[in-house]
């Protein structure tokens, strides 16, 4: 398979690896959005949330944190978001189930997930729609 995430974690090509166990992989973002941004990777080439199966999942989580509160510390971060991209409109670039962690230093600091505020959004329709 064609997957450069499967790739790392086959050894076939390089990486930076901070943590590894049976299920899953963390290694260094390649682009370094923020200095530390890493990506937790589950071993299995599962393509989105919806693929992956429960058990994975959660372990998966529970690394994220751990991981997230070391490189948080080890940083001397501020802040920490936890992104995790599902299909192309959602800007998922490899399409294999991952979670970055990106350490936050300022509102400067290159990386920016704000929200963009509606003017008019039509809670009672969104509401019927999910209820
Ligand atoms: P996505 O946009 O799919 O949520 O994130 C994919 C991430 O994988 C990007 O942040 C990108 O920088 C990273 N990436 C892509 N290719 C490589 C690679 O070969 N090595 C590493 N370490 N990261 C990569
Ligand atoms: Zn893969």
């Amino acid at each position: 398979m064609n997957c450069i995430f499967c790739k790392i974690i086959n050894n076939e090509i390089p990486s930076y690896k901070i943590y590894e166990d049976e299920l899953v992989i963390a290694f260094l973002d390649i682009s370094q959005a923020t200095k530390g941004h890493t990506l937790v990777v589950c071993k299995e080439h599962y393509e989105t949330l919806f693929d992956i199966p429960e058990k994975t999942f959660l372990h998966l989580m529970n690394i994220v944190k751990k991981l997230a509160k070391d490189i948080y510390e080890k940083t001397d971060a501020n802040g920490i978001n936890i992104l995790q991209n599902n299909y192309l409109a959602a800007g998922q670039t490899v399409h294999h189930f991952h979670v970055h962690i990106i350490p936050r230093y300022d509102e400067q600091d290159g990386f920016n997930p704000t929200f963009k505020e509606n003017e008019n959004p039509n809670l009672d329709e969104v509401f019927n729609l999910l209820k």
